[in-house]
């Protein structure tokens, strides 16, 4: 499953943030005699993101969900229209 990037626009960072989400998922939940949990085989089923701030400069309005192309892409000038 391909995990979105962020980037925040106003102090440029790309890799620490808070994102506020709703997961649906299903596991296999192996407990112990003594009753102690331990998840396993965790199946993300839905995922829903609802907020997504910046961990260095908390802004939330500044941040931006890359693409996979720009993740993956070094910046470059996009090639000219045919
Ligand atoms: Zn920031």
């Amino acid at each position: 499953m391909p995990s979105t990037r962020y980037r925040c626009t106003a102090c440029g960072n790309l890799t620490r943030f808070d994102v506020t989400s709703t997961v649906r998922s299903r596991a296999f939940h192996h407990y112990t005699v003594g009753g102690e949990l331990e998840r396993q085989d965790v199946e993300i089923l839905n995922e829903s993101v609802e907020d997504v701030s910046c961990r260095w400069c908390g802004s939330g309005g500044s941040v931006v969900e890359l693409s996979a192309d720009d993740a993956l892409a070094e910046p470059q000038e996009a090639p000219e229209p045919a």
